[in-house]
């Protein structure tokens, strides 16, 4: 089990690198929070799925038994993310004059296609929060017994002061600071105190009801993805994942609302693994923000999904990417080139862990596949693997079989099906083998660009994406010289 290098994951609960230890030998428990269903999924929102995939093949690679949960957010979630204000779904259900359920049923499925689109391996269950709230009324019931909770007019709230450990995901003990400036409900004893139901307004009755021991309403947001959890993957699991956002009142807000269920004096989940931001020129792309871009039209613009899943592993998950025309059209490039080099390869055999991997490989061969490992296992560096696989498609030492294994791993890995980029223009297929010397000048000037305006992120994911090239940046006090690596 768990063969190569050793796992080991960045942890938000203490922001360190930590190593796996699953909870049962030989398996893994991942919940990922899913999306809240009431608009077009941007690409932003995509992000934390392609980097819980990469996750989630990480730990299939290893031999691990995997089950992982994407819920679906289609009640509960209210418009500023806060206790108060109408339902998401509802809100765009009264906008599109149709039902609260054919607004959830159209995104969702827009939701499925898009994840499909770039690769995602299906989750094993997909709860709907919808389907779960008599669930969510019993498990409100318990911390209310436990004295974790009191009524207001507004709801059930949850008393922050009596979880000794609130905050601490998000560094920041003093829970009064996590929510400074929302208004808050009336009467609320700590503004970080949040609401585990919520009652209907006297003065609004909402499309989406149920009745309760608190009276009629809906479950606070933070309380479906707690009870969909632990119903589905049992009381503790290994790992919880989301985008930062997340860590700073969601996944807060969860754990304390399950630990006060659960009392059972262990952490609720060990590790907590959170992926940066999308940003479009400079800012985070957010339903909030207005018109933000989708899958659908970057395909319409020309670009297909492979190539923005392509994009997004240029980057390391904990670091902030900004989306661009030429980083994209970098990425499609590098696709392209990389499908042209694999397709000479012939038919890949179906490689899907280390050990299949392993097998029948020489010295040399051994060695890139465990610096692809490597990479891999040291909390998810796709850029890393991504430049192995290249500089691995250069060498002159490994014979073509060889080659054929390692490609079909590291695809696996990173999820690329470079089938779909296959055909394209024969312009494309001319020049395969060479790279561009305007593209590669570009992307050093990006970089030199992003270094002087402190953006080290997207400076190192440009780094990455030229050592992916083949190319290695020198840093002189002149400014960047760059080589094609020997
Ligand atoms: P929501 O539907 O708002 O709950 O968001 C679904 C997921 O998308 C959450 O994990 C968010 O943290 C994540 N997310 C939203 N916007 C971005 C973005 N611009 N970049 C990366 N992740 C995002
Ligand atoms: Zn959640």
């Amino acid at each position: 089990m768990n063969p190569g290098t050793e796992i080991q994951l960045y942890n938000s609960m203490g922001r360190a690198l930590v190593p796996l230890t699953p909870l049962r030998e030989g398996s893994v428990r991942l919940y990922s929070c899913g999306l809240t269903v009431y608009s077009d999924p941007h690409l932003g929102n995509l992000r934390p799925y392609v980097f819980s995939d990469s996750l989630r093949r990480l730990l299939e690679w290893k031999g691990y038994a995997v089950e992982q949960v994407v819920n679906i957010t289609d009640v509960g979630h209210a418009v500023g993310d806060g206790d108060e204000g109408e339902d998401k779904v509802e809100w765009t259900a009264r906008a599109q004059r149709v039902t609260p359920q054919e607004v959830a049923e159209h995104y969702t499925a827009l939701f499925f296609q898009d994840l499909e689109a770039v690769n995602v391996l299906p989750a094993h269950h997909s709860p709907r929060a919808s389907a779960y709230v008599e669930q969510m009324i019993e498990f409100a019931k318990v911390i209310e017994k436990h004295g974790y909770t009191y009524l207001l007019p507004a709801g059930l709230y949850f008393d922050t002061a009596k979880s000794p450990g609130y905050g601490k995901l998000a560094l920041m003990p003093n829970a009064g600071q996590l929510e400074g400036g929302r208004v808050s409900s009336e009467g609320k004893r700590s503004p970080a105190d949040f609401a585990i139901w919520r009652s209907d307004p006297p003065d609004q009755r909402r499309i989406m009801r149920w009745d309760s021991p608190w009276g009629p309403g809906v479950p606070g947001w933070h309380l479906e993805c707690s009870v969909m959890s632990i119903s589905l993957l049992g009381p503790h699991f290994d790992i919880h994942t989301g985008g930062v956002d997340h860590r700073q009142i969601h996944h807060v807000n969860e754990i304390a609302q399950s630990e006060a269920y659960l009392q059972d004096g262990q952490d609720w989940v060990p590790i907590w693994m959170h992926n940066e931001f999308l940003l479009q020129g400079g800012a985070k792309i957010s339903k909030s923000a207005g018109k933000m871009p989708t899958l659908r039209d970057l395909t319409s613009d020309g670009y297909p999904a492979m190539a923005f899943r392509y994009f997004l592993l240029t980057g390391h998950y904990r670091s902030q990417m900004d989306l661009t025309d030429q980083g994209l059209q970098s990425a499609l490039s590098s696709a392209r080139r990389l499908a042209h080099r694999v397709a000479a390869l012939g038919p890949l055999p179906d490689i899907r862990t280390y050990e299949q991997a392993r097998s029948g490989l020489g010295e040399n061969a051994l060695a890139v596949l465990n610096s692809i490992d490597a990479a891999m296992s040291e909390d998810l560096n796709t850029p890393r693997v991504l430049a192995d696989l290249q500089v691995a498609l250069r060498s002159a030492d490994l014979a073509r079989d060889e080659l054929a294994v390692l490609a079909a791993a590291a695809l696996w890995l990173l999820g690329l099906d470079l089938s779909t980029l296959a055909e394209e223009p024969a312009s494309e297929s001319g020049a395969p083998e060479g790279i561009a010397a305007e593209q590669v000048e570009a992307l050093v000037r990006a970089r030199e660009q992003a270094r002087t305006s402190k953006q080290w992120g997207e400076a190192d994911r440009l780094r990455e994406e030229l050592a992916a090239l083949g190319v290695q940046v020198i840093d002189t006090a002149e400014g960047s010289r760059w080589s094609i690596a020997p």
